[in-house]
């Protein structure tokens, strides 16, 4: 436990000099320091232990401070922090690279390793203007998605986003217009209909010439509403990428590695992208490190028309350190249960979220694998709501309406049992919310 006279000059200069994720510079709702975490518990400055209910976004499903993780990084400090991938390679990489192009659909061979989320993004759709490029039809080169998505805050990436809660109006004639057709309606448990894919089906055929890719985040929409949508949407959207020649880009950062119940969400549907992307709990959360997967047709597209080179390369890209993290955190995930772990975390969920459904102020309750959501009928009071769960020794972060969690794999029954009960306490009090 630090002094509380430490605790108080470490927050002060904190609110002085630094950025949080979407925050200001005036007025910012407090922040908690933590001084270690551990499993699924974080320990703040004051001793406070909470039990994680977010895995650092999606990113920790080992929970903290994992032994066998720690070894791999150190083992590999021991050798080398960082080397340049331009020129030069290494064990770590190449690892990693057979291990995803084992675990992922078959077709998807080629691995291109990037910082973050977003620069996955990024390089995903370079490829497919590239691919398209090669073949001779520069004029393939706009992005078709679903509303409500969200694929990062970089400016290739958030042309992608949702328009309204991906800012739009604010970076006009900044961000690429791009085309989108509404978000699918059948959830992930309705039974299918047709007219869902109508919109999309529409688009495609009337713009088929100016379109490279269809990107979308697969089954669940994070960040841009924490929607569960048809495995049958995605198989539909599919076959019309075939049909119309249009690339399928699946944005599966969120998703990836177990979260919704399949080691990756578009299992849901059984079928292969030409552009995968992977990030977040890549590492188990230790390092920034993502990964944009393509297949053969892609990558020899590219690579056999003018410049002939995919024209990418991040500085840090593949770093010893972050690979060395992720080799462990897979081999882990896959020697371990996860998916009876995840399914009797959803089974859990289910059954203790679902008592908040009789509350005025709760619009739905819903839960897909190891991400439990319990939507508002107007947006919670962040300072409040969040010194709340604290309180009640939990930590979760809301956005907007939405209330959810998603814990580490490695959580216990009981750890769950006092995540969900503490969360549903807090929703049962009206007065967190904004006026609606
Ligand atoms: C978080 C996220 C990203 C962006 O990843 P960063 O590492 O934050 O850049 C992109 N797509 C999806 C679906 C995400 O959830």
């Amino acid at each position: 436990m630090q002094n509380k006279i430490d605790i108080d000059l470490l927050l002060q200069a904190d609110a002085t000099h630094l950025w949080h994720p979407y925050s200001s510079m005036k007025n910012n709702p407090p922040v908690y320091p933590v001084q270690s975490a551990q499993g699924v518990q974080l320990k703040l400055a004051d001793g406070t232990k909470l039990i994680d209910g977010m895995s650092s976004w999606w990113s920790v499903i080992h929970g903290y401070n994992h032994p066998a993780i720690n070894h791999a990084i150190q083992e590999q400090l021991e050798k080398m922090a960082h080397v340049m991938f331009g020129g030069l390679t290494h064990e770590p990489a190449v690892q990693l690279a057979q291990l995803l192009v084992k675990i992922t659909p078959e077709k998807l061979q080629q691995v291109f390793f990037s910082d973050s989320g977003s620069v996955a993004v990024e390089v995903a759709i370079k490829m497919a203007i590239q691919y398209w490029h090669a073949q001779g039809k520069p004029q393939k080169h706009k992005m078709l998605t679903i509303l409500n998505g969200y694929h990062g805050d970089t400016f290739g990436a958030m042309s992608v986003c949702d328009p309204v809660t991906g800012m739009h109006g604010l970076f006009s004639g900044v961000v690429s217009s791009q085309f989108f057709v509404p978000a699918p309606e059948c959830r992930f448990e309705d039974e299918w209909d047709e007219s869902d894919i109508l919109a999309l089906e529409k688009v495609l055929e009337e713009n088929h010439a100016d379109i490279a890719a269809l990107i979308m985040e697969p089954i669940v929409q994070g960040a841009g509403g924490m929607r569960f949508y048809s495995p049958t949407y995605l198989k539909r959207a599919r076959e019309l990428c075939d049909q119309y020649g249009v690339l399928l880009i699946l944005d599966e950062i969120a998703t990836n590695f177990g979260r919704t119940g399949k080691l990756f969400a578009c299992e849901h549907a059984d079928i292969t992208p030409d552009i995968m992307c992977l990030g977040k709990a890549l590492t188990g959360g230790y390092m920034t490190l993502a990964a944009t997967l393509t297949t053969e047709k892609v990558s020899a597209g590219i690579s056999n028309a003018h410049p002939g080179t995919f024209m990418h390369g991040p500085t840090f890209m593949a770093n010893p350190l972050a690979c060395s993290a992720a080799l462990a955190s897979t081999k882990l995930l896959l020697s371990s249960d996860w998916a009876n772990r995840v399914a009797q975390i959803e089974q859990q969920l289910k059954t203790l979220l679902a008592p908040a459904r009789a509350f005025k102020q709760v619009a739905d309750v819903r839960v897909l694998g190891a991400i439990g959501v319990i939507e508002m009928v107007a947006p919670v009071k962040m300072k409040e709501i969040t010194r709340a769960f604290v309180d009640r020794g939990i930590w979760v972060r809301p956005f907007g309406r939405l209330v959810y969690i998603m814990p580490p794999f490695v959580i216990s029954t009981k750890d769950l049992e006092q995540l969900a009960n503490a969360l549903v306490d807090v929703v049962s009090d009206p007065s967190y919310l904004k006026q609606a």
